[in-house]
């Protein structure tokens, strides 16, 4: 009978549905996880940079440091040389070479104090990014004034917040589970049933609906696909009132009688 096929492609909508309304209540916990997953390993990755920089500025900085240690020792040995210089030729020559020493223990104490400059720009800047944060103006923070303490401190607290989100989430599973596996098998026996008597229907109501149309069995209303809004041409509405169903032209929806969407009475009419 054509209303048992309607009936079928109803009941498997409001199946569908109450699934989607199962699903739904733990929707939101993986996105938020995963988006409190992004932010710390975003504030790790900016501590990571920093730590980075600063590892390689002390390497550069104890290797300066022992350059200019070995060019005062050279300074040392050419003075003890010059004390013992032949002539004036051989003591100018000594001059020129702690000249030059001296000139690279220069060089090597300005790049000394650039780095140091820089670690303490960076100091500033997490200075002006503390006091920002404390007062709760956190809109012209870039990533490099926030204070190293701030961002321990902000990923210890997401990692312990994506902990609990976890546990509700586990927990809503674990309490919809059986829930979700009963409406599985219903809606895999409903599909069954539709698909030994009208297989083509069914792969319509699957293609609408993974195009991202949830309600693709929808109520004929007021002379319209209650979809869309498309009115239905009047030479459907016969069979829509004998409990079949009409392909809306325009959206593709499955337009079945108001009827069926009422609770329980909803075949009645249409049982013979
Ligand atoms: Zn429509």
């Amino acid at each position: 009978m054509e209303h048992d096929k309607t009936r079928l492609l109803v009941d498997l909508q409001l199946l569908d549905n109450e699934l989607f309304n199962v699903l739904s209540e733990q929707r939101g916990l993986p996105e938020e996880i995963h988006n409190l997953k992004e932010q710390a390993t975003a504030y790790a990755d900016i501590l990571k940079a920093r730590k980075k920089r600063l590892d390689e500025s002390e390497v550069q900085k104890r290797l300066l440091t022992s350059e200019i240690k070995a060019s005062q020792e050279k300074i040392k040995k050419y003075k003890d040389a010059q004390t013992s210089a032949r002539n004036n030729k051989e003591y100018d020559a000594l001059s020129k070479q702690i000249e030059f020493e001296e000139l690279e223990i220069k060089k090597a104490e300005s790049k000394i104090k650039s780095i140091d400059d820089e670690r303490q720009h960076q100091l500033e800047l997490e200075a002006a990014g503390k006091a920002l944060l404390e007062e709760n103006n956190d809109s012209d923070i870039t990533d490099e004034m926030l204070p190293t303490e701030y961002l321990k401190q902000r990923i210890i607290a997401i990692e312990s917040e994506i902990e609990e989100k976890s546990r509700m989430l586990n927990s809503i599973i674990q309490n919809t589970q059986s829930q979700i596996n009963a409406l599985k098998e219903k809606i895999r026996a409903q599909r069954n049933l539709l698909s030994s008597i009208d297989r083509q229907v069914l792969s319509k109501y699957d293609t609408l609906r993974s195009g991202g149309i949830q309600n693709v069995v929808v109520k004929f209303d007021r002379n319209a696909c209650s979809g869309c809004n498309s009115r239905v041409p009047a030479s459907k509405h016969a069979v829509i009132f004998r409990g079949g169903f009409y392909l809306c032209e325009f959206c593709g929806r499955i337009v079945v009688h108001a009827d069926f969407f009422k609770e329980e009475a909803a075949p009645a009419r249409f049982n013979p």
